[in-house]
């Protein structure tokens, strides 16, 4: 009997430090004061402090070019402008990230679990995925805040 619960408790505490390690260990790790200098305050409260910006007031809402969607923190490429669509949200937004960049979290922070959309590369906040999307693709929508990423047009 104590046995098994030596085990269990065994398990559960490399299940809980493994799933920690991965949390925090990002290619890109910046102190506060090093994001600050980067970023502007926009991007910093929402990259690093999970904050939302105001619907509606990114440029990139109306972002219509072929390009691709960096990340503003790190330069990542996250999504690509064939992915966005118009959802109406007042956030731009994507049926599908570029494969293997961004990372998914759970929050609670309104009272019920959300899916958290991060960068894999630096952890910088982004914001949401719902399965609301498009039916007709992957039924997913990204709802990511514009100052979280930076606009590169494909060069014609
Ligand atoms: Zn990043």
């Amino acid at each position: 009997m104590m046995k098994n619960y030596m085990v269990a408790f065994v398990l559960a505490f490399f299940v809980f430090y493994t799933g920690n390690a991965q949390k925090t260990n990002y290619k890109v790790s910046k102190t506060t004061s090093e994001w600050k200098k980067i970023l502007s305050p926009e991007q910093y409260y929402i990259l690093r402090l999970s904050g939302t910006e105001r619907p509606f007031s990114s440029p990139l809402n109306k972002e219509k070019r072929k390009g691709t969607y960096t990340c503003a923190g790190c330069n990542t490429p996250l999504y690509k402008s064939k992915h966005k669509y118009n959802s109406g949200s007042g956030w731009p937004s994507f049926d599908r990230a570029i494969k293997g960049n961004i990372a998914a979290d759970v929050d609670y922070k309104i009272g019920y679990a959300r899916t958290e959309v991060k960068c894999a590369n630096c952890g910088g906040h982004l914001g949401h995925s719902f399965n609301d999307g498009p039916r007709e693709t992957t039924g997913m929508r990204h709802c990511i805040n514009g100052d979280a990423l930076k606009f590169i047009p494909d060069i014609p």
